[in-house]
């Protein structure tokens, strides 16, 4: 990877913020080399009040996939000393799919041939209803990235009928300068995600070939605008299985924790997402282990402990419902990932879900396993 990325590519309009995060997160992931680690390193890492950078790079080596059971332990005394048995509950809710980004890993790439819609303003309230209907009152709102279709003003929109509905909005879409965050926090957002995909910039320009996703630092500074544009939290995470999962994971960390020391207020989370199967790739299958995936989500939580972990519907019901006891700490339910299929719409979603279970279901399989489903830790003032 070349650590100094060529920023010249940005697009007329893309804010500069002049942030050395990202030539830092480079730098550290050319230098991880997550073979040489040996047992000795992860357990010194495991013995430290405080998990360093080295010690996080040590969680993520292939001998400590030999050790899971040691770092579960750990993993989970720092989740419940930090959240108890609580868990978040949300539900996505895709407001458009129309997308300029040519993703070759995703079912609304613009080359997919998909019905393309956006929600009209009316039809996303009428779908936000349905969703407080079932009592979640935390949402995360999604389109595809493209300015023409869904633009800030249509966003921001949404987000205030979301803030009617729900004390807590987040939303994943495409990354924003900081003035445009800032219009989205006064219309009542929370939180922004940014998916950096692969942290590997070669990867990177391989897999996005159009649209202003091909700009990667652009994307990468996106929590950083998105903080200084005034949102409370912002979310990490690299897809899992585009590149070195480890090389990733290490990344993605790293990229969090930098700007957790920069914006100490800012409420971190990190997704665990790994590929799925998509709309018309039918035999795409997931190259990253459930092994793997545990791996790097107890990792982060060591790393930082105070984050919050999310899984998502793709993964099995007894998957997520063992990493919630160990690390994670928010799951989706609910989960319908086309676009107003809740309100009747025939549309196909942006990938595979594996857990299909309803608000109810999931709420009642935590409370079966002890765990106290959390359906809002934030008072909207
Ligand atoms: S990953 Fe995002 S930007 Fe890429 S094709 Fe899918 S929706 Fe569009």
């Amino acid at each position: 990877m070349n650590p100094s990325v060529d920023r010249s590519e940005y697009c007329e309009g893309m804010e500069r913020i002049g942030s050395d995060i990202m030539e830092n997160v480079l730098r550290g992931a050319l230098e991880f080399e997550p073979s040489t680690f040996t047992e000795h390193d992860v357990r010194a890492a495991l013995s430290d009040d405080s998990v360093g950078v080295r010690g996080f790079a040590a969680l993520l080596s292939p001998v400590a996939d030999n050790m899971l059971e040691e770092i579960a332990v750990r993993a989970k005394d720092e989740t419940h000393r930090r959240f108890g048995n609580a868990v978040g509950l949300f539900t996505p809710i895709y407001l458009s799919n129309h997308c300029d980004g040519g993703c070759v890993y995703c079912g609304f790439s613009n080359r997919s041939k998909i019905n393309r819609m956006a929600l009209s303003p009316e039809d996303a309230e009428e779908e936000m209803r349905a969703v407080a209907a079932t009592g979640l009152t935390d949402v995360l709102l999604l389109t595809g990235e493209s300015r023409r279709e869904s633009g800030v003003g249509y966003i921001g929109e949404c987000v205030r009928s979301a803030s009617r509905y729900f004390r807590s909005v987040g939303i994943e879409v495409y990354p924003m300068n900081t003035s445009e965050y800032a219009c989205l926090r006064e219309c009542g957002a929370d939180s922004v995600t940014v998916f950096q995909e692969t942290y590997d910039p070669k990867k990177y320009a391989e897999l996005h070939l159009s649209g202003q996703k091909r700009v990667f630092s652009y994307r990468f500074d996106a929590q950083e605008r998105a903080l200084l544009g005034g949102m409370r939290g912002v979310s990490f995470g690299a897809l899992l299985g585009l590149g070195d999962v480890r090389k990733d994971a290490f990344s993605c960390g790293l990229h969090a924790h930098l700007v957790q020391r920069r914006y100490p207020h800012a409420e971190i989370s990190f997704s665990v997402p790994r590929l799925r199967p998509f709309v018309n790739s039918p035999s795409y299958v997931n190259p990253v282990s459930e092994r793997q995936l545990l791996q790097v989500a107890m990792a982060y939580r060591i790393f930082m402990p105070f984050a919050g972990i999310t899984v998502s519907t793709r993964e099995s019901p007894s998957f997520r419902n063992n990493i919630i006891g160990l690390c994670a700490t928010r799951m989706s339910a609910g989960v319908s990932v086309g676009v107003g299929n809740r309100v009747g719409e025939e549309s196909e979603g942006q990938f595979e879900i594996s857990d299909r279970r309803s608000v109810a279901e999931v709420r009642r399989s935590l409370e079966e396993r002890g765990m106290q489903p959390i359906f809002n830790d934030y008072v909207r003032t």
